[in-house]
């Protein structure tokens, strides 16, 4: 992954005036910190964000190489609504203000959960896991519905609740079939545990709603149309940016935060500050121990190889196929740089997008990878292990595509690209180059100081829908008070 540019509507501003204070400041420019500011600036107030990378987006950012631009993270958009149902994409156009049309999002054609001997389809909405939980466990329809009335009737919001409750057992005993509880479970390990081998019960349920409840979709553009939008909005409410300028440290003085210093030497000050860099990251700008940073964190390997044809030229229809090699995934930091036994193949061309069609097929096959083993090697084997690993992934993940390698033209692939941890943590800051944050999340978004908040990922909220929701409600409930 090279360094993703600036978007294209807003210039960078590495040594714009800024003001000596601020209502409120927001660290980073991804997803929660613009879903933050937005409502921020919306109820009167001045605001600043400040980021670090040249280019706003975080782990939902792009980049462009070999002529061609990549989203960083996007799959796909969690937690579709169609126009007109409600949701938390639906909440965050109302407090947003932005038309639900602005995104341009088009549903998935369907997706499918891939382990040895068994497969379940699903798409928008629950009918077709129903039926296909129907049709390969009969036995176990009545304990599937049943999970289903229990995510619905869960309160999974709450951020008055304390820590993690390991949901894969409960999943297991409800279920009652192991093969039926780990399909269901693989994908929400994959989209969003920060647990090792487990899954927080809160999480579980977001994260079953977000996929199976409600469903993928994704804007034609990819995740730069979703920035564009956001970062209209923002600079029309009068809001300031300040790209490729860090925060530096947090002056904190009798638990409150008394100023901001910029990595370019400036101190400012704010009357609130939300942070979205992670809660022990936060805790190191306050020159604050953080124990949780040593905590194991999931890292991810992406290979992401453009192609010819599309894959529905091959046969390939899925939008995304979530795949164990083995009956139980084993969801946990690996002991090698990769684990491809487990993983998520998107084929970003397989959404519904009418009329329109990509240029080129492309296959992102994400496997998690091991922070620790990938800073270990030096330059020239790390490239060696990129090239490596990513042949690795792909002779696993095409495995559960129908024909496997062999429905692969050759000279078919036109580029290809890998990142890893390291990736994530050079372009984020992210302890670990982890994607997910730490296992320890702090839900009501407080930290040691009065006037300072986390938001998004260690918060809890995760993904492009969560992220900015997470923003919002942390600006709603701490700075911009009831009734917001
Ligand atoms: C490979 C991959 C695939 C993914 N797939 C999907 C998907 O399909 N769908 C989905 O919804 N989500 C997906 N995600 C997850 C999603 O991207 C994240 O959960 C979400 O974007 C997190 O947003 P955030 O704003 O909380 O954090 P971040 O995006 O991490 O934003 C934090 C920002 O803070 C900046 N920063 C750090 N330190 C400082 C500092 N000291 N000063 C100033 N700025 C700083 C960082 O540069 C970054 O821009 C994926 C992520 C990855 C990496």
């Amino acid at each position: 992954m090279s360094a993703p540019a600036e978007s294209p509507n807003v210039a960078a501003s590495p040594a714009r005036a800024l003001k000596s204070h601020y209502d409120a400041l927001v660290i980073g420019c991804g997803m929660s910190g613009l879903g933050a500011a937005i409502r921020l600036a919306m109820s009167g107030r001045s605001v600043l964000v400040v980021e670090r990378h040249n280019a706003p987006g975080g782990l939902n950012g792009y980049y462009f190489k070999a002529g061609r631009k990549f989203d960083v993270g996007l799959h796909a958009m969690t937690n579709y609504a169609a126009p007109g149902k409600k949701g938390p994409l639906t909440k965050i156009f109302r407090q947003l203000r932005i038309p639900p049309e602005a995104f341009d999002l088009s549903p998935q054609l369907s997706s499918r959960i891939s382990f040895p001997g068994e497969e379940l389809r699903f798409a928008n909405g629950i009918d077709l896991l129903e039926s296909e939980v129907a049709r390969a466990f009969p036995k176990k329809i009545d304990a599937f519905r049943d999970l289903v009335r229990l995510v619905e009737a869960h309160d999974a919001l709450d951020i008055s609740r304390p820590q993690a409750t390991p949901a894969r057992a409960l999943v297991h005993e409800r279920l009652g079939d192991p093969l039926l509880a780990e399909m269901i479970l693989n994908p929400l390990f994959y989209y969003g545990s920060a647990l090792q081998n487990d899954i927080d019960l809160d999480q579980f349920c977001i994260l079953f709603r977000a996929l199976y409840l409600e469903g993928f979709a994704r804007p034609f553009e990819g995740v730069r149309r979703i920035l564009r939008v956001l970062l209209d909005r923002y600079k029309a409410l009068g809001g300031e940016r300040l790209m490729k300028c860090g925060v530096r440290r947090l002056v904190a003085d009798c638990g409150h935060v008394a100023a901001v210093e910029l990595d370019d030497g400036r101190t400012l000050t704010a009357g609130s500050v939300l942070s979205t860099i992670g809660s022990d990251e936060t805790l190191g700008l306050l020159g604050m121990d953080a124990p949780g940073k040593t905590l194991p964190r999931h890292g991810y390997a992406e290979h992401i190889a453009c192609m010819k044809p599309l894959p529905s030229e091959l046969g390939w229809k899925d939008t995304i196929v979530f795949f164990s090699n083995t009956a139980r995934t084993d969801y946990r930091v690996p002991d090698g740089l990769v684990d491809p036994s487990s993983g998520v193949v998107c084929m970003p061309a397989n959404y519904d997008f009418g009329t329109r069609r990509m240029e080129e097929g492309m296959l992102r096959v994400t496997v998690r990878a091991n922070h620790r083993a990938w800073k270990a090697l030096s330059k020239s084997e790390y490239a060696e292990a990129k090239k490596q690993v990513a042949e690795a992934m792909m002779a696993s993940a095409l495995g559960h595509l129908p024909g496997g390698a062999a429905a692969l033209p050759k000279n078919a692939l036109l580029f290809e690209d890998t990142f890893t941890p390291l990736t994530v943590e050079k372009f984020t800051g992210h302890i670990s180059g982890s994607v997910y944050g730490s296992p320890v999340k702090v839900r009501d978004g407080r930290t040691p100081c009065d006037n300072l908040f986390l938001c998004g990922t260690d918060q809890g909220f995760l993904g492009i829908v969560g992220a900015i929701l997470g923003g919002i409600s942390i600006a709603n409930l701490h700075v911009i008070g009831p009734g917001a």
